[in-house]
């Protein structure tokens, strides 16, 4: 199996404090790897250096083979769904699903819109394309944020307690989503501190403490039924 992303030895200090300490591991092409790990383990700022949201102190963080760096390539290629769904409330569903591929890439609107229709039909949205964030639900405002992100076909997709913000009834609905677009091809990054979530979606199980990896678990996937 071909690596997608590598995390080497990296490590982040903000101040005097060493959040991230020595944290390396890799995901393979079509692999979901889970980071579970208690709240303040540093899992949010290890998303975040992998997203070029933050700079790491030392280490490296390659994709297919080369160090990141902050162009637009990468970012399209790395799909990031924030813990607060991060969505632009004065814009509606279809608008935040089409904003990254007709500005950032500069897709026509008309392309952009038939694709973002065939997203929401994907999520099961097509009939809120029309909505404001404001007039969703969680479970609803988290698969909007999921269509964003896979309105730029990513190849990793990077999810922050993807089952935190939510009623615990919608765990399984994410862990199904999750599993077809695996089943797509897709790698996939999940920070969760939901062991039985994690269990259901992930190919591995890395734990992390206190800014440290302490295991790594290998799991066979189950079926959701
Ligand atoms: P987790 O996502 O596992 O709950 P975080 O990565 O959010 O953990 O935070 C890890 C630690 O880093 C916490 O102690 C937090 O207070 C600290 N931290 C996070 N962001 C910053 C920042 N911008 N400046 C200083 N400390 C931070
Ligand atoms: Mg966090």
């Amino acid at each position: 199996m071909k690596n997608i992303l590598r995390v080497e030895n990296i490590k982040k200090v903000y101040g005097t404090k060493e959040i991230l300490k020595d944290i390396s591991f890799s995901i393979d092409e079509g692999e979901v790897i889970s980071i579970i790990g208690p709240s303040g383990s540093g899992k949010s700022t290890l998303l975040r250096c992998i997203n070029l949201l933050e700079d790491i102190t030392s280490g490296q963080i390659l994709f297919h083979g080369e160090k990141i760096k902050a162009n637009e390539e990468y970012r399209q290629k790395v799909g990031m769904v924030f813990q607060n769904f991060n969505l632009f409330p004065h814009k509606s569903v279809l608008e935040n699903i089409i904003e990254a591929p007709t500005r950032a890439l500069g897709e026509k609107k008309e392309n952009a819109i038939n694709k973002a229709n065939e997203i929401l039909s994907f999520l099961g949205l097509s009939d809120k394309a029309n909505n404001y964030p404001c007039e969703l639900s969680g479970g609803q405002k988290q698969r909007v944020a999921i269509g964003r992100a896979l309105a730029l076909n990513p190849k990793l997709m990077c999810f922050d307690e993807p089952t935190s913000a939510l009623d615990p009834s919608l765990t399984l609905d994410v862990a199904k989503l999750i599993k077809s677009l695996s089943k797509t091809g897709m790698s996939m990054l999940i920070i969760t501190h939901d062991m039985e979530f994690a269990k259901l979606v992930s190919d591995k199980i890395v734990s992390m403490d206190s800014g440290k990896i302490i295991e790594k678990h290998i799991y066979n996937k189950c079926e959701i039924i």
